[in-house]
């Protein structure tokens, strides 16, 4: 069975100055349409704005329009103050150089920015554009609470598919409730895309003894290649996007997914047992719902930081966690302990406290 994949354009292959190295970029880009695959996914913000530009450099100067297939995004936050969505996205066009977007999504939907593409009507653009003949399917990736991702559906109805963040580590995680979202989707019928199913690389990067239980059952499988066939496995899934970097990863996700082998009984219990042992650390059991934030004088990213300090004890000392904590403007330990955070966290956090955790993980790094 054959399995849909996307090649998500986030984390190219890039050069000693960190822009996008177009030539190994080229060699994955052939590898991956002479595999029979043609989806790729963008954003204007990816790669310091340059990832659109590879669009183009890569595959619409090199490929046949009828080819391959573009999805771009609509970051609401990136329109200027003086600007339009009709401007972002004529430039958009004018950048990538596809004529039209086979698929369009308003980027990143979460609890904040919904209010503001209610009021400037930013699904009706999407329709718009999709009635011209600009866009050939309609739909939006999604960060927020189930509760949300119900809303959205029920009053936009003809949205043709959902973008959801699923991957086994976070499929119960309070913090992001990802198989409730994935049910909720499939009740209201839509195609599904999963984004980001390695957890942004963290499910490749498992501690030793996590490691090992997996080898013990497969000892010839990539770590990715569970979380991959664990997204890519579940009913009504119809792609699954993954970053790629290297030739090596590109290798191991066209072969999944040209001959697609879903998860058997025995893998499932050991992936069961994995979260177990993941969980071993007891995690903060923060839900994200953000009602810390506006309080704190410093203005830190609490949610963010408890995310990283759940991570940290899942996974470790890895290098995506490291470099994700360096690109922080704050530091945990700006707090200065007011308290005023936990006196309206309904999980009832002891938030400085953990804050000061997290600090302690990041000395010296
Ligand atoms: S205790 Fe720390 S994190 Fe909480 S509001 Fe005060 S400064 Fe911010
Ligand atoms: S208020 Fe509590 S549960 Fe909500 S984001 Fe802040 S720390 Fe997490």
């Amino acid at each position: 069975m054959r399995k849909e994949l996307a090649l998500g354009m986030m984390r190219l292959p890039v050069g000693a100055d960190k822009k996008i190295d177009y030539n190994a970029t080229n060699t994955l880009v052939d590898y991956f349409l002479e595999n029979g695959f043609r989806k790729f996914d963008t954003a204007e913000v990816y790669h310091n704005t340059e990832s659109e530009h590879a669009i183009r450099e890569c595959i619409v100067k090199r490929y046949a329009r009828d080819s391959f297939e573009i999805a771009d995004k609509l970051s609401s936050w990136r329109i200027a103050a003086d600007g339009s969505a009709e401007q972002f996205f004529q430039k958009q066009l004018e950048v990538t150089g596809v004529g039209y977007f086979d698929r369009y999504l308003f980027h990143s939907m979460e609890e904040r920015l919904y209010p503001e593409a209610v009021e400037k009507r930013y699904f009706d653009f999407i329709f718009e554009k999709k009635a011209k003949g600009l866009v050939r399917e309609a739909g939006f990736s999604f960060h927020g609470k189930p509760e949300l991702l119900e809303k959205v559906l029920t009053e936009y109805p003809e949205v043709d598919f959902v973008q959801l963040q699923i991957n086994y580590i976070d499929w119960d995680n309070p913090a992001v409730r990802a198989g409730e979202c994935y049910e909720i989707a499939r009740k209201h019928r839509k195609k599904i895309l999963i984004m980001e199913p390695v957890k942004g690389g963290l499910l490749a990067n498992l501690p030793e003894e996590g490691v090992s239980m997996l080898k013990t059952v497969s000892p010839e499988a990539s770590i990715a290649s569970w979380a991959i066939r664990f997204a890519a496995g579940l009913e009504g899934v119809d792609t699954v996007l993954s970053g790629i970097s290297t030739m090596e990863q590109m290798q191991d996700n066209v072969a999944l997914m040209k001959d697609f082998q879903p998860l058997s009984d025995e893998e499932s219990r050991t992936l069961a047992r994995l979260r177990e042992f993941l969980h071993r650390n007891p995690q903060v059991e923060c839900t994200a719902c953000g009602y810390c934030q506006p309080e704190c004088p410093v203005k830190l990213p609490i949610p963010g930081f408890i995310r990283l300090l759940n991570n940290t004890r899942i996974f470790g000392d890895t290098p995506q966690l490291i470099n994700g904590y360096k690109m922080n403007v704050h530091t945990p330990d700006e707090c200065i302990k007011c308290g005023a955070c936990s006196k309206v966290c309904p999980q009832h956090l002891d938030i400085p406290l953990h804050l000061a955790s997290l600090a302690r993980w990041a000395k010296g790094k």
